[in-house]
């Protein structure tokens, strides 16, 4: 029996590949490498020495996918696959709209009609919208999005919900990931993303990396943050990836439902701090300059984890050292 990962070559997906094929679990990977590479997956191989059978498709393709649900015993999915940035989101929403939520209702089309009905969805900590305190719990729930990527996510939780309420025998749980950032240790999978980033960490790379010059760090005069810069809950790759194989065995234990949980460390960190962090770790500079707020930036937010060391047994473990020490090794493994 096998682990279907659509979007298992991107970022968070090939960190999870790794934990998976570590803890004995069969997986397949489909991609179209719309965000991701095809080294990634021998990079796969060569960390774990384990193989594993990858197809080259659109999972909103139906027939490409169906194919794959036929020529596999599959017993569960982790969906990662879907576009991520933000601000491309609000220039493009139907592109969103399109690849997120279409594909993702083929994907559980497909799911429905081979019997397949335990699924991990990747969702974000965008969904609570501004609630108004800085530490997001679970039970919050979904607040108003600012962006057309936030609403998809929203839009893949409720649908997955109605799934469930129209047929209880489903398991689903639903991930809430805040910032993810580092690499795996051995520096061979990690985050590239295309073009001039949006995110921090990729953006301090590619200024240590002199790819740019300085670093605009948006906004120092934010109340209820450290030294005014914003700050967030920045996750190491490996932690989170872990954290799947527990939300896994959990729908393994449970006879079905829908499980929500918040993946953070519990901690925000401001962007003076990283840069901090990540110059004193790697004994590099990273130039920066104070520049106006970003729009539809919030001050600071972070997890409350409690739900997910209760109920799964997952807790993130390493520290913003290690985050920015491997995603430096992993930017200077490849040049
Ligand atoms: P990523 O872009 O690195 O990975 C997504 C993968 O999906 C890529 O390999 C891409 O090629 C593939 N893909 C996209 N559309 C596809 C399609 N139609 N058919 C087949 N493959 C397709 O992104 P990531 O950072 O690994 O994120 C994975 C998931 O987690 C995404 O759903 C993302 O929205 C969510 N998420 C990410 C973050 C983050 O900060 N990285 C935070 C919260 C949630
Ligand atoms: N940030 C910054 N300069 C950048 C990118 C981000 O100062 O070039 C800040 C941003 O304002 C926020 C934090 O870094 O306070 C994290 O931003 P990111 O886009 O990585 O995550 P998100 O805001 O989506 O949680």
């Amino acid at each position: 029996m096998s682990v279907l990962l659509p979007g298992g070559a991107g970022y968070i997906g090939s960190h999870t590949a790794v934990e998976l094929l570590n803890s004995g679990k069969e997986i397949i990977i489909i991609d179209n490498f719309v965000n991701s590479k095809p080294e990634v997956l021998e990079n796969i191989k060569k960390i774990t020495g384990k193989d594993f059978k990858f197809y080259k498709i659109d999972f909103s393709d139906e027939k490409e996918l169906e194919k794959v649900f036929k020529e596999n015993k599959i017993d569960s999915v982790i969906n990662f696959a879907g576009y991520k940035a933000v601000g491309e989101s609000v220039k493009e929403p139907l592109k969103y709209y399109r690849n997120n939520v279409s594909g993702a209702i083929v994907l559980f089309e497909v799911m429905k009609k081979y019997n397949v009905k335990k699924i991990v969805f990747s969702s974000s900590a965008t969904i609570y919208g501004d609630p108004g305190t800085p530490e997001y719990i679970e039970e919050m729930g979904r607040g108003k999005t600012t962006n057309p990527y936030g609403t998809t996510k929203c839009m893949i939780e409720q649908i997955l919900e109605d799934i469930y309420v129209s047929d209880n025998s489903w398991d689903i749980g639903i991930l809430r990931y805040f910032n993810p950032v580092g690499a795996h240790e051995s520096g061979l999978i990690g985050e590239e993303p295309k073009g001039i980033p949006n995110n921090l960490m990729p953006f301090i790379m590619k200024v240590a990396n002199k790819e740019l010059d300085h670093l605009n760090v948006f906004g120092n005069d934010y109340k209820g943050t450290k030294d005014g810069t914003g700050a967030r809950d920045y996750l190491h790759v490996v932690d989170l990836a872990k954290g799947h194989i527990k939300a896994l065995e959990k729908l393994d234990k449970e006879k079905s439902g829908v499980f929500t949980y918040n993946l953070g460390t519990g901690t925000a960190y401001t962007v003076l701090e990283m840069i901090e962090t990540f110059k004193k770790v790697n004994n590099i500079d990273v130039p920066y300059e104070i520049v106006e707020r970003r729009p539809g930036d919030l001050p600071i937010f972070f997890a409350n984890p409690n739900k997910a060391e209760k109920e799964l047994g997952w807790k993130a473990e390493k520290t913003l050292e290690d985050m920015c020490r491997d995603s430096w090794n992993y930017i200077k493994n490849k040049s």
